[in-house]
């Protein structure tokens, strides 16, 4: 039997450069964003300034985390208590927790076969709950069809917000992911593409949200101190009237992040290696499922998804248990019971609604998830793909005899 021994939750160390740093900020006693000597810039603005060059914009916000970001983003976007946001169904618990956290009421939206949003159900909900945001979960990096969804917003006057929380470094038609919003938000939290244990990055072309992101965030009216911000005459016009909810990145964080920016791009073609690799197999294997992406979507590979169409929730946890067996973790976004992560949108009970989304089960019943973590190399990737590949067959001519 082959066996897999790596951890898929263990990720690259922190570059020596980006611990150097942290060390200077540690022994600087200087953690906080705002404390610097007269002149100085600190870490943190100086990440928000590299960050807003990489996406090609000119705000950027540092916060705690990419949840807290979102949920600042809906509120400096003008969300009112009680208005709908609607959000694809195929996601991550900060999702509606960013959108209940901001006091708005999620509509969720039904999925499609190869992942993305179902733009037909997304043109109806928008018409029919008379929603002014939507909250575009990329969940494990797929891009939905961006032309469609950028169309059907315009059509009905509905704010766009990005959550490119596995899509930083990936792009629709050349153009980066988290610039087709008004505002978007990403996560730094140890397992998404930079990792400084928690954080979050939200940026916008918007001078007027990204003044009321600042205070937001909690700037103490130091906001004169971030470089990535408009100008003073932007926050003249909000600085009294917008509440601090406390949400700030600190500067060691920051002295983390900024080496590991610059090799971002380097990172996102080491995982669609790892990707390729692994897809190789499942792509040639019986009875399993790797959508078809666009290709229009330049997407970074971090982690891959695959549905085992007709296996049953018993047949699902087989195959599951089996890969384990042989080393290989797999999440299974279908699992009635909540474990280590949600996914599922019936277990956000205190969603107004509780509205049944029959696609959107049917599509997380049988879909699996594998993280590729940059500890694992081509070698690896080709066995994951190898053991996963023997795992469905093994399982799958039980099934036939059970029909
Ligand atoms: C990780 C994640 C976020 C943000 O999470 P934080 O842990 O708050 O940084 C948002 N959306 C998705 C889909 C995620 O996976």
């Amino acid at each position: 039997m082959k066996t897999f021994t790596k951890s898929f939750t263990q990720q690259e160390p922190i570059p020596e450069t980006a611990i150097e740093r942290a060390v200077d900020v540690l022994r600087s006693g200087r953690l906080h964003r705002y404390n610097a000597e007269p002149g100085d810039k600190t870490d943190t603005a100086l990440l928000e300034e590299e960050f807003a060059a990489y996406m090609g914009l000119p705000y950027c916000v540092a916060c705690a985390s990419g949840g807290y970001a979102l949920h600042i983003a809906l509120r400096a976007a003008g969300l009112k208590p009680g208005d709908k946001v609607l959000s694809n169904a195929f996601t991550l618990a900060p999702v509606p927790g960013a959108i209940h956290n901001a006091g708005g009421v999620p509509v969720l939206v039904e999925t499609q076969d190869d992942y993305t949003v179902d733009c037909d159900d997304l043109r109806e909900r928008a018409a029919a709950f008379d929603a002014r945001f939507f909250m575009l979960s990329h969940m494990r990096g797929h891009i939905g069809d961006m032309d469609a969804i950028v169309r059907i917003c315009e059509a009905n006057g509905i704010v766009l917000i990005e959550d490119c929380a596995h899509t930083m470094g990936a792009r629709w038609r050349g153009r980066r992911s988290g610039t087709f919003g008004k505002v978007s938000c990403f996560s730094t939290q140890t397992y998404k593409h930079l990792n400084s244990g928690e954080g979050g990055l939200l940026v916008t072309a918007d001078a007027k949200l990204a003044a009321r992101a600042v205070l937001y965030s909690g700037s103490y009216m130091l906001y004169e101190r971030h470089s990535a911000a408009p100008s003073a005459a932007e926050f003249a016009a909000v600085r009294l009237t917008t509440p601090n909810y406390s949400g700030r990145m600190d500067n060691l964080r920051a002295a983390i992040l900024r080496p590991q920016l610059r090799a971002l791009d380097d990172r996102c073609v080491r995982w669609n290696r790892l990707y390729a690799a692994v897809e190789r197999w499942l792509g040639r294997a019986t009875g399993i499922i790797v959508p078809a992406r666009s290709p229009h979507e330049h997407f970074v590979g971090s982690s891959i998804q695959f549905s085992l169409p007709g296996f049953s929730d018993g047949e699902m946890r087989n195959f599951i248990a089996l890969c384990s067996r042989q080393g290989v973790q797999i999440k299974w976004f279908g699992d009635a019971e909540p474990r280590g992560y949600t996914s599922r949108f019936d277990s956000w009970q205190y969603l107004n609604g509780g509205e049944d989304l029959p696609r959107t089960r049917k599509v997380l019943s049988t879909l699996c998830d594998v993280r590729l973590p940059l500890t694992f190399n081509e070698a690896d990737c080709d066995l994951i793909g190898e053991i996963i590949s023997e795992c469905v067959a093994d399982i799958r001519p039980m099934k036939n005899v059970a029909i």
